[in-house]
């Protein structure tokens, strides 16, 4: 355990956070994420980097914008707690290397996919565009760029095709074409040999949650649940134990 990495890692993770609500805020808007600074969405008042302190600010200032009293969401708080936490284990896991690069762009991208996704329904092609290309600029540099290729690929092209069938089946869209990007952009990440697991944890995470918000939802059947969460959470997974997975997996199916 390199305490310092970790620390270094949990502190960057919480101002990348604050950076991250500013891309789920303002991409699905349409508006810069560089400028202008940040500012209260109710009062338009700037926001002063004394009260723009991830984490802490919201807890001092009790959820409240200082200027118009108006309420800062949870939302706000939870993504900057969620990067850092995830960013400095990521650092427990593999240290000073460059699957720690890698690991934390990653994360950093999913975690804003999966808000953007869950307050919108939407993956926006202003994050999956880029995040296809870095997946597989970082692949070719430190790992394999032909698997990642196939994996961006192959990602899009079995959604696609699923997405296909159950328009004929049905004659509804079961899933959208961000989806099929998001499963591009894991494929990229970490080449072709992730998209069996991830495909089949999401499917089943997705069937299990929407049993859950079925169960506990007066209003009937509605299939409008965002699956890319589920693909974002399958997808950090197998980053982290998708070699042990396959150990495990060979034990009983050796291949
Ligand atoms: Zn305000």
């Amino acid at each position: 355990m390199n305490l310092p990495i970790i620390a270094l890692a949990t502190l960057l993770g919480a101002l990348f956070g604050s950076f991250a609500n500013v891309c789920v805020y303002r991409i699905p808007r349409r508006e810069s994420i560089l400028l202008p600074g940040s500012h209260c969405p109710h009062c338009q008042h700037a926001i002063a980097w004394y009260d723009n302190l991830p984490i802490l600010s919201w807890l001092l200032l009790g959820a409240r914008c200082r200027h118009c009293h108006s309420t800062i969401a949870w939302r706000y708080p939870l993504l900057e707690l969620l990067m850092a936490l995830s960013w400095g284990a990521l650092a427990a896991h593999y240290g000073y290397t460059p699957d720690l690069l890698i690991a934390c762009i990653l994360f950093f991208l999913l975690w804003i996919l999966t808000f953007i996704d869950l307050e919108t329904g939407l993956l926006p092609n202003a994050i999956t565009y880029p995040g296809i290309a870095t997946g597989l600029l970082l692949q070719l540099l430190w790992g394999s760029w032909q698997n990642a290729l196939i994996g961006a690929l192959a990602g899009y092209v079995v959604f696609w095709s699923v997405a296909k069938l159950f328009l004929l089946a049905t004659g509804r869209e079961g899933m959208g074409y961000g989806d099929f990007k998001l499963l591009a952009m894991l494929g990229a990440f970490m080449g072709w040999q992730a998209l069996p697991f991830i495909v089949l944890a999401s499917s089943l995470i997705g069937t299990f949650a929407g049993l859950i918000i079925l169960a506990s939802s007066r209003r009937g059947m509605r299939s409008e649940i965002p699956f890319g969460p589920y693909l974002a959470v399958a997808g950090m997974v197998w980053f982290i134990w998708g070699d042990a997975i396959l150990h495990w997996y060979r034990q009983f199916a050796p291949l």
